[in-house]
């Protein structure tokens, strides 16, 4: 609690990446650096009210809504600067990487305190970071922080919905909370959600209490889509709960799928104004709800085949748009590499009338092509390079076009027969129409826009997008690559669980 007037200081940083324990391809510090990397002063203009946040992704996001909350306090509260990092879903990332990471945050909040103190902590996470050897990474960021602020300065940590919430994760920090759609649009509502609330924390007009259940439950609640059920009822009656002043943030976690620690699971997290029952009770209530969701399996996707005569009976869709196609086996934005040619090799043999575009990672092949001049004919041997399980086919076309491009790289454009392959040396997530517009490729003139995204392109495809079919063959990305996992036994669905209390038990150290 503050003992003058003197305006108190919030340092914050973002350490952003989701990890894939079944990817080839781990992460590095370069996946940082191509994609997202900013350090002090330029933090606060890329979150300022006109600036830019996340070029290539989002224009705003957490910390754009972090800072709004402290323009909003004036200057009873100043924002420190000091890093901020994201790159795209991908293998676990390099042990030294971490290292370098924790050390930054160490350094970074060793210069604030000499230059003025440090009053808040603010860290932006993901919550679904792996190290192979370091079972909670993030949690080591959180005691990174600590150690230098001390246990009096308060921490907020804000989290993806697909973080995997343990122990340490929510009782480490002072506070957590959680986005509340899927696809994730409320990046910058959370932001400031946790600002606002770091802010009273500071001042001394809140004192966050919190609560959590953690289930034995990694997959369920349907589509998970916040505007479907049966998540659209949660996520209401989260928002009910939250009109009552005493309740400061309700949040749900639905787990990362393929994620490295063995309590993977959904979990219930709720933030009150000093009112340790009333955060008791609402979290059981909101883990029994979670609980009651977990039936609800999301539905099983069509094989390759199958979903090319879904789109070629869609015969109006592809008229007045274009279907959209998730590569389910291979969504790059949860973390696969984005070199399976099992699609491909499927849309070449059966949908060879289609007109289809479709993105590939293949860094090989795009230097081979690169000086190559457009109109080339080219013979190209694409998959495999990366993971040895991607089986490696021969195409033969013609070079349409290169570009580069932020975080996707070198990129080249073939045509082979009615599909356009769009090749990138970094990750192809095709979650934008531009992916392919910017190469001359609209996907209106699409049958088949293929994309390596389970949501976030729902929402950008949608002017064009007339029917979304999520096609599976046999990869990284997998529903049932759980049970490839080392869980805690039980956990539903890979196990019958009659009851979820004791697992919650134990995993709070209860028993
Ligand atoms: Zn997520």
């Amino acid at each position: 609690m503050p003992t003058s007037t003197r305006p108190q200081r919030i340092a914050f940083c973002r350490i952003s990446q989701e990890s894939n324990a079944f990817s080839a391809l781990p992460s590095s510090l370069d996946d940082f650096r191509v994609t997202h990397w900013y350090e002090g002063d330029e933090l606060l203009a890329r979150g300022a009210r006109d600036g830019h946040e996340a070029p290539g992704f989002v224009k705003n996001a957490e910390l754009s809504g972090f800072l709004a909350a402290c323009a909003e306090a004036g200057p009873r509260i100043v924002p420190v600067p000091m890093f901020s990092v994201w790159a795209v879903p991908s293998g676990p990332l390099a042990h030294d990487a971490w290292q370098h990471l924790c050390d930054r945050i160490t350094a970074g909040l060793q210069d604030a305190m000499k230059a003025g103190g440090v009053h808040g902590v603010y860290l932006c996470l993901h919550g679904a970071l792996a190290v192979w050897g370091v079972p909670e990474p993030e949690v080591g960021f959180i005691r990174a922080a600590r150690a230098v602020v001390g246990p009096d300065v308060p921490i907020a940590v804000s989290l993806d919905m697909h973080a995997i919430i343990t122990r340490d994760l929510v009782e480490e920090p002072t506070f957590v909370v959680g986005y509340r759609t899927n696809p994730h649009r409320d990046h910058a509502q959370t932001g400031r959600r946790a600002g606002a609330l770091l802010i009273r924390t500071v001042l001394g007009t809140a004192k966050p209490t919190l609560a959590w259940r953690s289930l034995p439950l990694a997959l369920g609640g349907g589509t998970t889509l916040d505007f479907l059920q049966p998540m659209r009822g949660l996520f209401r009656a989260m928002r009910r709960l939250e009109k009552d002043p005493r309740v400061l943030a309700v949040s749900l976690f639905q787990a990362h799928l393929w994620g490295t620690h063995p309590e993977l699971g959904w979990a219930a997290v709720v933030v009150t104004d000093d009112e340790p029952a009333l955060a008791e009770h609402h979290a059981e209530d909101l883990a029994d709800s979670l609980w009651e969701v977990r039936h609800d399996q999301a539905p099983a996707f069509p094989s390759a085949a199958e979903a090319i005569g879904q789109a070629r009976s869609a015969i109006l869709a592809r008229r007045l748009g274009t279907v959209c196609m998730c590569d389910a086996s291979d969504v790059v934005g949860a973390g696969a590499v984005g070199e399976s040619t099992l699609l491909l090799a499927a849309i070449r043999g059966e949908a060879a009338d289609l007109k289809v575009l479709f993105p590939f990672r293949d860094a090989l092949v795009v230097d081979q092509l690169w000086d190559k001049p457009v109109g080339r004919r080219v013979d190209v041997e694409l998959g495999g390079r990366v993971d040895p399980t991607s089986p490696r086919i021969g195409l033969s076309g013609v070079l349409l076009g290169s570009d580069e491009q932020p975080t996707l790289g070198r990129r080249v454009a073939i045509q082979v027969g009615t599909t356009s392959i769009v090749i990138t040396k970094g990750p192809p997530l095709a979650w934008k129409p531009a992916f392919y517009g910017s190469l001359g490729l609209p996907v209106r003139r699409a049958d088949i826009a293929v994309v390596k995204s389970f949501f976030p392109f729902r929402l950008y495809f949608a002017a064009w997008n007339r029917k979304t079919i999520y096609a599976r063959t046999r990869g990284a990305t997998d529903f049932d690559r759980l049970l490839d996992l080392e869980l805690a036994r039980p956990t539903w669905p890979k196990d019958p669980v009659a009851e979820w209390r004791p697992a919650d038990r134990a995993r709070r150290g209860l028993t």
